[in-house]
């Protein structure tokens, strides 16, 4: 097809924004390409050069496009910058300046073919001279072509196309196009779509085989699924009921969507849940990821989230949110900010390709993927199946302290195949909504410590807490605190702590928890935190809101104060936190109605 064509079609898009009209001008134009032109003209047509997950761009800036356009026209470059003042849009100060300036030898860009191979380099310039190159090219290109296809060319290099044609419009006219419009065709179209993330495989598979070719379309290390995704839940009950009473659980982690793509040598590929390449924000993982799975190729999904790696305890999103989409300082971020990879579904195992087999079979797949101690930059999400409202409560109350944001209930059933780009009730998540920081600090007790891993080892990594229970006379737990402490404080600990050591647990602790060292209370510490929540494994308050569950701090952290003025009896009290967990619920008294249905 020559470009003039394509550019006549452009010309009755962006006429029209009724979506049939386009959907019908758009498998006109299928139809009328040849195979080989498909991908390149959908691509095109969308603004992109190659799919979108591939993030390449042409990198050419409205100064450099005016340059190539002065020089083409032979006019000046103040005269095109005064021109798009008036017009606002470059691609209508090239189409009026080339035509007002007639070039000699302007006929024609060429065949789509043609003009996609010069958009291509244009995108490929790079390095020293790139810009020069970039304009050389452009002008080169513009030179030749007529006033409209100039327009559309100049649009097209700065990224404002903007045709309005869409992926969903695309699917939509391929239906016209290779299966008469039928809504079964339609659905299958998507869903190879959904799996491959390329129109232009899609387009060119349907091309050559038809509909049922495209169950021929591989998955394929490099080319990202599109994830599948979760309905809502308005309580536990609700989530169990539809899913006819028994489900995974899973941990909801609060972090980054990552899809892992491990080709069987060399490094990883790392997808955001938009499809990005980011690959480069997560340098361990690049390095990590291959030790941690003993088989490839593979595709994995998990959720990246940031954590402490002494304590094991999981930062809130604000801290991985600062790696995302960074470009400099990468080592210094992955000192600062160390992250843990959370798995939760596989796509493909070796050559195997397991979407389609059900969840309870990917997980099985997924614990044998995984080398137990392969990483500790990588492990498996947390996951129960349970059956009753109060052994999923009991989970998600466990996933809330341990600082995750709800959980995850995914279907078991026959049919829980993995279905890329839908939103469905086989995953259902609940959370809790979060609430605001908790107000005062807690004046919490030693009462135990875990030995330090990593940069902590052969230190305390973190310490047991508790708060004090006058009535019972009895230290109650409510947090593991790993936070907030500096490397001064960190080599002080042992001696500081030393002299309370003791080789049991104190009769008057109460914990769900075992630490590696039991401590005599008596040192004080201040802590702050997000919130108060109910807690399976902490003590504090036990009973008192619902049978079996304590209070627990999310995410707790050492204030730097050390409260010597205070004896561990004169420590935050059980009824104390008691009252900051009620003011917090009525402040958000919706959201927990919805949490604890049983009360
Ligand atoms: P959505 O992804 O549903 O459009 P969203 O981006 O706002 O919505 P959430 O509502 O927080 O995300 O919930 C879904 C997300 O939870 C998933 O996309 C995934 O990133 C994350 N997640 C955390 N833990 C899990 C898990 N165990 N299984 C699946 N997803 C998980």
């Amino acid at each position: 097809m020559q470009f003039a064509e394509l550019v006549q079609t452009y010309e009755k898009l962006a006429g029209t924004s009724k979506r049939l009209e386009m959907r019908k001008t758009l498998s006109e134009l299928i139809r009328a390409l040849r195979v080989e032109e498909l991908p390149e003209v959908l691509y095109l047509s969308q603004g992109l050069l190659r799919p979108e997950y591939e993030g390449v761009e042409l990198g050419v800036a409205d100064s450099l496009a005016r340059r190539a356009l002065a020089q083409v026209s032979g006019v000046a470059e103040e005269t095109v910058r005064r021109h798009v003042k008036e017009s606002g849009d470059l691609g209508l100060t090239a189409e009026e300046l080339l035509r007002s300036h007639p070039r000699s030898g302007g006929s024609t860009a060429g065949s789509v073919p043609e003009v996609y191979h010069v958009l291509r380099e244009i995108a490929e310039a790079s390095g020293d001279g790139s810009q020069e190159r970039k304009i050389e090219l452009l002008a080169s290109l513009l030179g030749r072509a007529e006033p409209t296809e100039a327009k559309y060319i100049v649009r097209f290099v700065l990224g404002t196309l903007r045709l309005g044609v869409r992926e969903m419009t695309i699917l939509d006219a391929l239906a016209d196009a290779f299966a008469e419009g039928n809504k079964e065709g339609r659905k299958r179209i998507e869903a190879a779509f959904n799996v491959s993330s390329d129109l232009g495989v899609v387009a060119q598979t349907l091309a050559r085989k038809g509909l049922d070719g495209l169950e021929e379309i591989r998955l394929t290390v490099g080319r990202p699924v599109r994830p599948m995704l979760a309905e809502r839940a308005a309580s536990l009950e609700d989530l169990l009921t539809r899913m006819e009473g028994k489900a995974a659980f899973e941990y909801k982690y609060d972090g980054l969507r990552l899809q892992a793509h491990l080709p069987e040598h060399g490094e990883p590929v790392l997808f955001s849940r938009r499809l990005e390449r980011v690959s480069a924000q997560f340098p361990e993982l690049l390095r990590e990821l291959p030790k941690a799975i003993r088989r490839r190729p593979a595709i994995v999904e998990g959720e990246c989230v940031s954590v402490d790696l002494d304590s094991g305890e999981l930062q809130p999103f604000q801290e991985i949110s600062r790696r995302r989409g960074r470009k400099y300082d990468l080592e210094r971020m992955e000192e600062e900010v160390p992250v843990r990879f959370f798995l939760f579904d596989v796509l493909l195992d070796g050559d195997e390709e397991v979407m389609r087999e059900d969840f309870p079979a990917r997980r099985a797949r997924l614990e044998k993927l995984v080398h137990p101690s392969g990483s500790d930059r990588v492990a498996l999400a947390t996951q129960q199946v349970a059956d009753s409202a109060a052994a999923a409560t009991q989970f998600f109350d466990q996933a809330i302290a341990d600082g995750c944001e709800g959980v995850m209930g995914k279907s078991i059933a026959p049919g829980s195949s993995y279905r890329a780009g839908a939103r469905g009730f086989w995953w259902i998540k609940y959370k809790r909504e979060y609430t605001q920081a908790l107000a005062d600090t807690i004046d919490g007790v030693v009462v135990g410590a875990f030995a330090g891993r990593g940069r902590r080892a052969g230190r305390w990594g973190a310490l047991l807490m508790a708060v004090y229970n006058p009535d019972a006379d009895r230290f109650e737990s409510f947090c593991k605190v790993g936070s907030g402490f500096d490397d001064e404080t960190l080599a002080a600990l042992p001696k500081r702590l030393n002299e309370f050591e003791v080789p049991a647990a104190p009769a008057e602790v109460l914990t769900g928890l075992v630490p590696d060292q039991w401590m005599r209370p008596s040192i004080v510490l201040e802590l702050r935190g997000a919130e108060l929540s109910l807690s399976p494994i902490h003590r504090a308050a036990v009973d008192a809101v619902r049978p079996g569950a304590g209070l627990a701090l999310r995410f707790p952290r050492f204030t730097g104060k050390w409260r010597d003025d205070k004896k561990a009896s004169d420590a935050t009290t059980s009824a104390e936190l008691l009252g900051l967990y009620r003011s917090q619920v009525r402040q958000s008294a919706p959201a927990e109605e919805a949490e604890s249905p049983a009360g």
